[in-house]
């Protein structure tokens, strides 16, 4: 049987395993995505920095104000660092590298001749050497945008990776679910309904069967003496109800202790078996019949005629008195036989019954008596 249980865990590793790989690619792409929005930002200033520097110089020739110079300076100094940390952190892919280091673009030679520029500037201060300056600076500007747009390219080439992925996570995780529940969740619970269905059948049987030994005699397969009990207390109800009768027959084997003690309690036991044969193929459906006792079987009769039931038994008494028993030959019964009147409980009915029945043992065995109330 499939534990339904290693399914669940199953179906959830699964479901986890998808959930950590989505965590892990989108993760990796995610920390990119800042650091590209970090350089974009970054270039975006150099190109700002070169141009204010080469107006702070102008400035400076003009004025000779060292507010400018001093200014002009820490621009400088700031648009070094900043394009160092570009080149260190974030120049590493084939297309950046080809801009800032080989031909035509050669960004960095570029910057680095504007930094010599600045510096030569600031030594000498001359104008021709602002002249050589602002030209520089002319010539970086479409480089830096260069720069932008290709840092802003990989970006977007980022973000369509990271939407592929998650298209890829997605449509993984459902071919996973749809694969799991065709070939693994449904025949599952479907083996399980049907071991459940078999366990209840299984269930009913198993009762059907305590029940019918609950009510049966071991040794004869009748009524035992509860079931028999039970039955003569449900007709008395009835019949009370309805102001009918019926009436019962109380049998007993003659001489049976005899039978046990010349052929043995076995032979015995098989002689009433062999009565309880006898006694079930004669009754009737509507008619119950069980074992009172030792060698003792009780009919209730569903007739309302006593004749009738004497009858009835006279027939069964000779069936029996017929019957040929294996290895004991001959056996016989004694029958008492009452009829159900208003007011009779179940333990006045059995007395007259017994009494009928003593009073065919008296009149010397394998016959049918009556008592009448
Ligand atoms: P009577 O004609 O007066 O009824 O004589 P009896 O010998 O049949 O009556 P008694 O009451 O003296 O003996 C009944 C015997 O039935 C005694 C007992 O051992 C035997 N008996 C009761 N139950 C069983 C049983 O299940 N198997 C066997 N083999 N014998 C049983
Ligand atoms: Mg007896
Ligand atoms: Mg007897």
């Amino acid at each position: 049987m499939v534990n339904l249980k290693y399914i669940y865990a199953f179906v959830f590793a699964s479901l986890a395993g998808w959930a950590i790989f989505a965590y892990i690619t989108t993760t990796d792409i995610i920390k990119n995505q800042q650091q590209y929005a970090k350089v974009i930002n970054k270039t975006g200033s150099q190109r700002m920095l070169s141009q204010k520097i080469t107006l702070l110089a102008y400035r400076f020739y003009e004025t000779r104000d060292k507010e400018h110079k001093s200014h002009l300076l820490s621009l400088y100094s700031l648009m070094r660092s900043e394009h160092e940390k570009i080149i260190s952190l974030y120049v590493k892919s084939d297309v950046t590298k080809a801009l800032y280091f080989e031909k035509p673009r050669q960004l960095n030679n570029k910057v680095e001749q504007y930094f010599k520029n600045v510096e030569e500037f600031i030594a000498h201060e001359e104008l021709s050497l602002l002249y050589k300056l602002e030209s520089s600076s002319f010539s970086l500007l479409p480089l830096l945008e260069d720069a932008v747009n290709v840092f802003e390219q990989e970006s977007k080439k980022k973000v369509d990776l990271l939407l592929d992925r998650e298209l890829f996570i997605l449509v993984g995780t459902i071919i996973t679910l749809i694969l799991e529940s065709v070939f693994i969740v449904i025949p599952a619970i479907r083996h399980a309904e049907i071991h459940e269905d078999k366990l209840k059948n299984l269930v009913k049987e198993r009762t059907l069967e305590l029940e019918k030994i609950s009510v049966t005699d071991q040794l004869t397969k009748l009524y035992n003496r509860r079931k028999t009990d039970e039955t003569l207390s449900f007709e008395m109800e009835r019949a009370k109800r309805s102001h009918g009768s019926f009436g019962i027959i109380m049998i007993d084997i003659d001489n049976f202790k005899k039978v046990n003690d010349t052929y043995g309690h076995l032979t015995g036991d098989d002689v009433l078996q062999e009565i309880a044969r006898i006694l079930s193929d004669n009754v009737r459906k509507i008619d119950v019949l069980g074992r009172w006792g030792g060698e003792e079987f009780l009919i209730v009769d569903n007739e309302s005629d006593p004749d009738k039931v004497i009858e009835f038994a006279e027939k069964i008494r000779s069936a029996v008195e017929k019957h040929k028993f294996k290895q004991v030959g001959k056996v016989t019964c004694s029958f008492g036989v009452t009829q159900y009147v208003e007011g009779d409980t179940t333990a006045s009915l059995i007395i007259r019954a017994d009494k009928a029945m003593y009073a065919a043992k008296e009149a010397g065995r394998n016959c049918v008596k009556e008592m009448l109330a």
